[in-house]
């Protein structure tokens, strides 16, 4: 049985809006600007309590931006807007009714007069042996924490280990997926993993091994081939292995084979080859496109395949397949550029059409790429001429992104973070148990050794000799604390998953 919200209750239009990540969040605060209380009641419904600037995960993976500064929070960011937390199960607009699953307890329908679709994408997975088992995505801040523990804390790891085998696995991070994302999440991680191996004297900065897998023939799509080439060269200078029109075919027990017959062993594979339409939307009467997004008008209104206006039903961002005015025939690319645009000028519309005025048509020239590739590095291309690089290019993408993150208490938070690392320098302590805070008490609890407990037969004296060779045969930690030696990211205790 699952409850109902009724419409009787209402005395103002009610807007119902899916997704409180970009669009979501700039919709309704755009909406609440505009329109008084009474004119509309605004219900935003999200699992997450936040909403995530997702081109500043990868420096929060490099520890660069506190993983709390790069989240909004609703309850803050919203104010005069109610905040459901919980998922969308099912979307009935013709009945004007969605399901939501809450955390704990039955699903329930709200209704609503007037439909917000916000739900953004998923990672794009492809059935390939061992992915799901070993794989982690890089589309939110859990999952940015995730990988930055498990890789710094692979190697402390590797620190105590003398097995050259484990070291090996322990220290090669594969990355798939050559787009913006992918590449500056490498570019980030294999920055601050060469910073943190310098202060271990048992770990040599050879023997991390980097690697990038990317399908096409080349990588950043975003920017022209010439900055793409830089980026490529800059990649390969820092030691980052790219294999370019290779896939991955199968990564079963973090034994990782590429389709140019390189096969490695892989505690880490981070998975950022494209997205898609949040799965959800199947499950809806929203008209949708090919690919599974929302079929909308360019005044983010939804349509029908052949234009006609689907009334009180508005999409925009990664979900919904938005005419690009600026190239006919194309849709909006999904970014947070438009995302971020799209869920303003959404909140605008719909505050007319309450107010009985006509929509108007979104329209956006695309501004430029920027792209960070580590500290003091970044490649750029404004206004599709200026090709920028290097240290400038670094400023231009903090600069950008910065002003572009959501609320000035959090643009002051993540400026003032980076203050303080200049003059106390980064932090690179991996909390990886962070994921697990109960192991410890439940090891208390019933007797057993506690799962950080060094162990039993673990070497006295100096550390595992650095280039592999010693040939004691202590126990690795990794056999002696029962860690399943080919765990991936989600697998080995740090395990955020999506
Ligand atoms: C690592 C990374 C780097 C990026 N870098 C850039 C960049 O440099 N420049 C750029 O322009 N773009 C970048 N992007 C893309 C950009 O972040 C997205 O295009 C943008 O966030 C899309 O906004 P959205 O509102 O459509 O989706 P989102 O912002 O993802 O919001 C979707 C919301 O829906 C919620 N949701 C999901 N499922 C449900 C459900 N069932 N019920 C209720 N709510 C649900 C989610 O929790 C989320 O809050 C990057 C993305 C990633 C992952």
């Amino acid at each position: 049985m699952s409850a109902t919200i009724d419409r009787k209750a209402r005395t103002s239009p009610r807007v119902l809006i899916l997704g409180g990540g970009t669009v979501g969040l700039y919709a309704a605060r755009r909406l609440r600007k505009r329109l008084g209380r009474r004119e509309a009641a605004i219900v935003v419904v999200d699992p997450r309590p936040y909403m995530t600037y997702a081109p500043f995960l990868p420096e929060t993976a490099a520890g660069s931006i506190d993983p709390r500064n790069v989240v909004a929070p609703h309850r803050r960011s919203l104010k005069g807007v109610d905040v459901l937390q919980g998922k969308v199960m099912r979307i009935e607009h013709a009945a004007r009714r969605v399901q939501i699953a809450p955390e704990e307890g039955e699903p329930y329908w709200v209704s609503y007069d007037f439909l917000v679709v916000g739900l953004g994408s998923v990672a794009r997975t492809l059935p390939i042996p061992g992915l799901v088992e070993q794989g982690i995505g890089f589309k939110n801040v859990e999952e940015a924490i995730a990988v930055r523990n498990h890789v710094l804390g692979r190697i402390d790891a590797a620190a105590s280990t003398w097995d050259p085998q484990i070291r090996r696995r322990m220290l090669t991070f594969v990355f798939v997926g050559g787009g913006f994302a992918g590449v500056e999440a490498i570019a980030e991680v294999e920055d601050i993993a060469g910073y943190t191996v310098k202060k271990y004297r048992q770990v040599e900065p050879d023997e991390l091994r980097f690697v990038l897998v990317e399908g096409s023939t080349r990588i950043l799509p975003e920017v022209s081939a010439e900055l793409g080439g830089y980026t490529l060269d800059q990649l390969r200078t820092r030691s980052i292995e790219i294999h370019l029109a290779t896939f991955l075919t199968s990564c079963v027990d973090g034994h990782v084979v590429l389709s140019d017959g390189t096969e490695m062993d892989a505690e880490t594979l981070v998975w950022t080859a494209g997205v898609k339409a949040n799965p959800v939307l199947k499950d809806s009467d929203l008209p949708l496109d090919e690919r599974g997004r929302v079929i909308t008008n360019a005044t983010l209104e939804v349509t029908a395949a052949d234009g006609t206006v689907v009334a009180d039903a508005f999409a925009a961002g990664d979900c919904a397949a938005v005419p690009d005015l600026v190239n006919p025939g194309q849709t909006c690319p999904p970014n947070a550029q438009h995302a971020l645009r799209q869920g303003k000028h959404l909140g605008e519309n719909l505050a007319r059409v309450l107010r009985s005025a006509p929509p108007t048509p979104y329209a956006h020239r695309n501004i430029g790429a920027v792209a960070s590739l580590g500290m003091y590095q970044g490649v750029a291309q404004m206004f599709g001429r200026f090709k920028v690089r290097g240290f400038p290019a670094w400023v231009l993408h903090r600069t950008y992104h910065v002003f572009a993150m959501p609320t000035w208490n959090r643009k002051i938070r993540i400026m003032a973070g980076w203050t303080w690392s200049l003059l106390l320098r980064r932090e690179v302590i991996a909390l990886g148990s962070l994921q697990d805070p109960r192991a410890e008490f439940l090891a208390a609890a019933v007797g057993g050794p506690s799962p950080d407990a060094p162990p039993a037969a673990a070497p006295s004296g100096a550390g595992p000799a650095s280039n592999g060779s010693d040939e004691r045969t202590a126990p690795s930690r990794t056999a002696a604390s029962g860690t399943a030696p080919s765990a991936a990211v989600a697998g080995s205790g740090t395990g955020a998953r999506a």
